[in-house]
């Protein structure tokens, strides 16, 4: 009798799986980048009106997201080109499998840069694909030779672009990523997941270049437990990529809350400009800090290299703060670590904590 494990793939019994991390009571968890607010909470109003609308929400009934409004729904309010289709997924991690499952015909190769979202690579791994990391710059900066010159060479099919860069925080110039968008002949994914704590984006090119897709989620902005993304590029993809998108992918109360979201818009942004506000104090408390270097971030998060990162990350715990520990993760992430902005009151307990560790 052939045994289980000789029958699940052995790439994919090598692998390990995404680490969630499981919290005890009391914790601050800045972590995974997700806002410390609900998004509603501050306004009975809103939750109020918020409830009613979930209850409204026909669950008996299968969703049909292209007549849920959402999708218009995110063009009105992030000024999308009429040019672009606009796909939704479970989150922005399912368009990336369903982007990459769109062209991983044997031989494919999958390009992005190192260190990035670890999925990326993940899924071209799972799907097959030949997958090409391209290190960044020592700075975080991209190294626009390198990465041309390996498009080059690999001609690849998708290429992945986190825009402003995970776990880095750094944005890239946006001429670079015109470049690499001009410069390859596959799908060019720009992964704006942090866009709303950005000062650029691409969602206004969505639909304008043939292989450009434009990917952007809600978890970031307040909605992290929904799992909503959405993705916005050219006709000759999106119409593609819908072939294979499963029936039913989203679910009617998440169908519901976003669209209820963007109905509020005003209310998500002020959260965001608050947190991004939070993000300048922050890193305006380390910049006094002589013993780390924090590095500047577009995104709702700052990463910092310190003396001996997991010093830091257990002191941190030890005080019931968990954030999340890059060294170990990449060379070029030697003795990082990476924290989530949070609300002022979790920001000042990490302040205070990093300011004990380096006083002396
Ligand atoms: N892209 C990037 C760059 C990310 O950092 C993340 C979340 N860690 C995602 C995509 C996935 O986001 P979600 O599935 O929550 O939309």
């Amino acid at each position: 009798m052939t045994a289980l494990s000789d029958i699940i793939r052995a790439d994919v019994r090598a692998m390990t799986a995404y680490q969630v991390a499981d919290l005890p009571e009391g914790f601050i968890k800045l972590d995974a980048m997700e806002s410390p607010y609900h998004p509603f909470a501050a306004s009975p109003e809103l939750m109020e009106e918020w409830g009613r609308q979930l209850a409204a929400a026909p669950i008996h009934l299968y969703p049909n997201p292209a007549a849920s409004g959402l999708q218009q729904a995110l063009r009105e309010v992030f000024d999308i080109p009429a040019a672009a289709e606009i796909a939704l997924g479970n989150g922005s991690d399912e368009l990336i499998q369903l982007i990459t499952m769109l062209v991983a015909k044997p031989g494919a190769t999958m390009l992005a840069l190192e260190p990035s979202f670890v999925m990326y690579r993940h899924n071209a791994l799972t799907y097959g694909m030949n997958y090409v990391g391209v290190p960044l710059n020592d700075d975080f900066s991209m190294n626009l030779g390198a990465v041309l010159a390996a498009i080059e060479t690999h001609n690849p099919a998708l290429v992945f672009v986190s825009y402003p860069n995970n776990p880095t925080g750094v944005g890239f110039k946006r001429e670079e990523v015109e470049a690499v968008i001009a410069a390859a002949r596959g799908i060019v994914v720009v992964d704006e997941a942090y866009g709303a704590f950005s000062s650029d984006s691409f969602l206004n090119q969505a639909g304008v270049a043939a292989n450009l897709v434009v990917m952007r989620t809600v978890s970031k902005i307040g909605f992290a437990g929904i799992r909503i993304g959405y993705a916005a590029g050219s006709a000759e993809v999106m119409n593609e990529l819908a072939k294979i998108v499963p029936p039913y992918n989203m679910n009617q109360l998440s169908l519901a809350t976003a669209k209820f979201a963007m109905a509020h818009a005003d209310v998500i942004a002020g959260t965001t400009a608050k947190l991004k506000a939070e993000r300048e104090r922050i890193l305006g408390g380390l910049a006094g800090i002589g013993r780390l270097k924090a590095f500047a971030s577009e995104a709702n998060f700052i990463t910092v290299r310190v003396p001996d990162a997991v010093e830091l990350f257990e002191t941190l715990k030890q005080n019931k703060i968990l954030v999340k520990k890059l060294h170990g993760t990449h060379p070029l992430l030697d003795q990082c670590v990476r924290i989530t902005v949070g609300a002022p009151e979790q920001n000042d307990a990490v302040l205070a904590v990093i300011r004990k560790l380096y006083a002396s």
